[in-house]
């Protein structure tokens, strides 16, 4: 097994994204993260044939046969590759910034601050100037 990513802020793992498979449905439809099939799979290999995906979870039914109903698909993707959820990225992002870290954007608007403000400072000293 492979080692899963831990969220950078407090180190839980990181949640998996997974797809949702119903077999034996009236017609085949494929929704954002739930695909149906009109297939009856009464196999994992056919089921990961059909998923094009690892299966992580199969249901079984025992009726006149025996098939997958449902099975639950992983196809190696998380929910990000960093943090655990949005209040992880954004705390962690206030200790980042308390201990001086920032973008090349912030520093940037910093320049065009302090530019305008000696430019301003200037001003004002030439008026102060003229008017001596
Ligand atoms: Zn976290």
């Amino acid at each position: 097994m492979n080692y899963r990513p831990l969220c950078r802020n407090c180190g839980r793992t990181i949640h998996r994204v997974f797809r949702y498979l119903h077999f034996g449905q009236r017609a085949a439809a494929r929704y954002h993260r739930s695909w149906s099939f009109q297939d009856f799979p009464d196999s994992i290999a056919e089921v990961e044939r059909l998923a094009e995906g690892t299966v992580l979870s199969v249901e079984w039914v025992s009726d006149i046969e025996h098939w997958i109903k449902r099975a639950v698909v992983w196809d190696g993707e998380y929910t990000s590759p960093y943090f655990c959820g949005r209040g992880c990225a954004q705390l962690f992002g206030y200790h980042q910034a308390a201990t001086g870290a920032a973008t090349d954007m912030h520093a940037e608007a910093v320049m065009r601050q302090r530019a305008k403000l000696d430019e301003q400072q200037l001003r004002r000293r030439r008026k102060a100037r003229r008017s001596a």
